[in-house]
């Protein structure tokens, strides 16, 4: 019956942060996916550190203001990582869902305790994803199902870190969640970090394995000017993947399709099992990304 309720009504939202990620919710909400469940979400305002104009014709609130208000529902957290988990835990206390950019928290912990206050006060916790919403992965994907893995590397290169954006395993988070996705539930066996700050660069190196046992390799390198890119090498007993399978753009944008899932969410319509499930990987993923952080500082 809730379910039925809530696939009609309208929700309220509010972005924090106008940064790429923040400015980009306001025009998808502005102009939603038609006949999708984006098209129940309706912004509200936006919250910034800075004084700014209206943006895309929505006008700057407070904090204070957007907890306080009966008409909105809903949060989307797009700063920089190191202050998402503030952030969330205000919406959710004040009984808003809460749509955050991974990642969720820069420990595992928090996010734990996070997720328990959603689920005890009965609201949706969304970690956008939009890496696993691409057709470069969705090939990738098709190509490994069914294989057997005797070993493989992810090795990502791009631009050094901003400030904010935390250590590499979190911040790097959409890679090991690929890993996670491709090959199931995974252990850290070591991790190293190199760093060279006046060059502001940083090399993440984590030895993972399979449940069977099987080694994986992800480097996560960052350097000023270093091109975004992504190289596997993935080994099976069959053939061998040393290269990410090119498709063409989906029709839907990344961002959009991530919109639509969690108001789908908000509307009742995703499963508890798949509920559970996200829950599940988000949660193993970022104990991954905690255990490499405390490998790479003892
Ligand atoms: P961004 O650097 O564009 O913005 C980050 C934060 O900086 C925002 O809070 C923004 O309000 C603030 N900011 C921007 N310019 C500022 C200025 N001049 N003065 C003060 N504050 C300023 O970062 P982003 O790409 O929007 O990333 C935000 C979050 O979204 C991150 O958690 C990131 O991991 C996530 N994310 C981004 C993308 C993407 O494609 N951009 C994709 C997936 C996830």
């Amino acid at each position: 019956m809730l379910w039925r309720t809530n696939a009609l009504r309208m929700f309220g939202a509010v972005v924090v942060g106008i940064g790429t990620a923040g400015w980009v919710r306001i025009r998808d909400m502005l102009t939603p996916h038609p006949g999708s469940p984006a098209e129940k979400l309706a912004v509200r305002g936006f919250i910034s550190r800075r004084n700014l104009d209206n943006q895309q014709g929505v006008s700057q609130i407070s904090v204070e203001e957007a907890v306080s208000r009966d008409d909105i529902h809903a949060a989307f957290i797009c700063t920089e990582n190191e202050s998402h988990q503030d952030y969330v835990r205000t919406f959710l206390q004040a009984g808003k869902h809460v749509c955050v950019e991974y990642p969720m928290t820069m420990s595992y912990q928090a996010a734990v305790e996070l997720w328990d206050l959603a689920q005890k006060k009965g609201l949706v916790l969304h970690e956008e994803h939009i890496e696993l919403l691409t057709e470069d992965f969705k090939e990738l994907k098709r190509a490994v199902q069914g294989k057997i893995l005797q070993e493989g590397t992810l090795h990502f290169t791009g631009g050094a870190l901003k400030a904010g954006f935390g250590f590499p395993a979190f911040s790097g988070i959409a890679r090991l969640t690929w890993l996670v996705e491709l090959f199931g539930k995974l252990s850290v066996s070591a991790a190293t970090l190199e760093e060279e700050p006046a060059k502001g660069y940083s090399k993440l190196t984590a030895k993972l394995l399979t449940s069977d046992n099987r080694p994986l390799t992800w480097v996560e390198e960052r350097q000023t000017g270093l091109p975004r890119a992504k190289n596997i090498n993935f080994v099976f007993d069959s053939c061998t993947l040393s290269e990410i399978p090119a498709a063409p753009r989906g029709a839907v944008g990344l961002f959009m399709q991530d919109l639509i899932h969690f108001s789908a969410k908000l509307a009742g319509q995703v499963s508890p099992s798949q509920l559970q499930g996200e829950k599940e990987r988000v949660l193993h993923c970022l104990e991954l990304a905690d255990k490499i952080q405390q490998l790479c500082q003892s």
